[in-house]
């Protein structure tokens, strides 16, 4: 083998026309490349690991081994011991059986379900629906008899009056307080709706016709005013908080942990309903965009050119205006009227219809499921999600669609996209909203800082009786 030294490597490479460029490494601060990713251990460990974790451990019946994350994971040791350490000191998570404080590679953590809870609520135009949930996202039975597990508040207007719904959810928030079992402790409420959210306020809802509502700070000041001594008490350390969350992301939160969205890394969940929004989740990160309106499928204009389908947003031709359920409803009971045929009164016995035949339920649910298809299309091609969930609060409605979709997705997808993402059941009980608003309250926790944390302190084990 020849060996060229510096001079005539120069020389070699001046012959064969390569021109060569000093890399530079500005940006990097000068530290080796193996430094860049070292954190002290004393730091606080990255959200996306701690949530990743947290989700882990809560979705185990028996606990688990810091062996058995790290393999799960596929984390490194020291980001599972600083996320597990992280977990115990606030209380959400113990050793069992709790024998000693030093943590082993061998010893099981479970979460502590009998502490904590949090109030998801899910806010509808004509009702508030809301849940109390463990940090294991279990529903906990409440009412007087304890054997109920919803709690439900009618709005009148169609919830267009804000005032009205700020007043109506504090009601109902207070409601479940009352209820909440001896012993646990109230981290905050969660409240998913539909629309744009960003940072707590509702930009703009489509369904209550609201813009620019800063529905957190209005929730939290009334909340702050309105709970008596008892209920505040039932309040950890960090008051009656709240957290504001577009209806598709808690869904897609919630199925993420225990739906069809665990296991997976990155999915879709669509959310065909009043509107039809987009759940994304990406590298297990839920994607929320720059300005909190990542995901809008629902306005994707699909058919500009036809004059008659104007969107609820203004716009022509938008994927609302053809696929949500009262438009498909819509469209079933005009072809019927045209026809001279009694109408469908509600969508379930639309389906009933199709699935005996009728033609014209038939090409609705035909028209419906191709817009669908041709908006996810879209998102299937800029993504490439390992799964695509397609979600209703009416199984028959996504039984129908389903097929519909995915045939028509066949002729709309590129490449091997289609056949590359998985479409999966995922049935949706009315419950799941408020206990995705649930599940987005207890992500949010583990984004906050201890006291301790932010002082650059850290403690080994926790202080039950101090808890967050
Ligand atoms: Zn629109």
């Amino acid at each position: 083998m020849m060996i060229m030294n510096c001079r005539s490597m120069v020389e070699f490479r001046a012959k064969m026309g390569i021109r060569w460029r000093k890399v530079s490494v500005q940006g990097q601060g000068g530290r080796r490349p193996d430094a860049v990713n070292r954190r002290h251990p004393m730091e606080r460990p990255r959200d996306r690991d701690l949530q990743e974790v947290f989700r882990l451990i809560a979705a185990s019946k028996n606990g688990l081994s810091k062996a058995e994350i790290v393999k799960k994971t596929h984390l490194r040791h020291l980001a599972v011991t600083d996320a597990v350490r992280t977990l115990v000191e606030r209380g959400f998570i113990d050793i069992t059986p709790h024998t000693h404080d030093e943590l082993t590679m061998d010893d099981a953590v479970s979460i502590i379900q009998s502490r904590f809870c949090v109030i998801g609520l899910r806010i509808l135009p004509s009702e508030v629906l809301g849940v109390v949930t463990n940090l294991r996202c279990e529903v906990l039975p409440i009412g007087v008899a304890g054997e109920e597990l919803t709690a439900v508040k009618d709005l009148p207007d169609g919830g267009h009056d804000v005032e009205g719904v700020v007043q109506a959810v504090a009601e109902l928030t207070q409601q479940l307080v009352d209820q909440i079992p001896e012993g646990y402790s109230v981290l905050g409420t969660g409240v998913e709706l539909g629309g744009h959210i960003k940072s707590g306020t509702v930009v703009y809802s489509p369904n209550l016709q609201w813009r620019d509502v800063p529905l957190r700070q209005r929730l939290e000041e009334v909340l702050h005013r309105q709970l008596n001594a008892e209920q505040h008490a039932r309040f950890g350390p960090r008051g009656s908080q709240v957290i504001i969350e577009n209806d598709a992301n808690a869904l897609a939160v919630v199925s993420q942990w225990f739906g069809a969205g665990s296991e997976r890394t990155s999915f879709a969940l669509i959310l065909v309903g009043d509107g039809i929004g987009c759940g994304l989740v990406i590298n297990n990160e839920l994607v929320r965009g720059f300005g909190g309106m990542a995901g809008e499928i629902g306005h994707l204009v699909i058919a500009p050119e036809n004059p008659g389908l104007v969107c609820r947003c203004q716009k022509q031709g938008c994927l609302e205006a053809i696929a949500t359920i009262p438009t498909i409803l819509e469209a079933i009971v005009r072809a019927k009227k045209a026809n001279g045929e009694d109408p469908p009164a509600t969508i379930a016995d639309a389906v009933k219809l199709a699935e005996k035949g009728d033609k014209l339920a038939e090409e609705a649910f035909e028209v419906a499921g191709d817009a669908l298809a041709r908006a996810i299309s879209y998102l299937l091609n800029l993504v490439n999600p390992e799964a695509l969930i397609l979600e209703t609060y009416e199984p028959m409605v996504t039984q129908r669609l389903v097929p519909i979709v995915t045939k028509r997705l066949r002729r709309y997808c590129f490449s091997t996209v289609q056949k590359d993402t998985d479409i999966p059941q995922n049935p949706a009980a009315p419950e799941r909203g408020a206990k995705g608003a649930a599940a987005v309250m207890i992500m949010e926790l583990l984004s906050q800082r201890l006291p301790a944390e932010q002082a650059g302190r850290t403690r080994h084990l926790a202080d039950p009786e101090r808890g967050l």
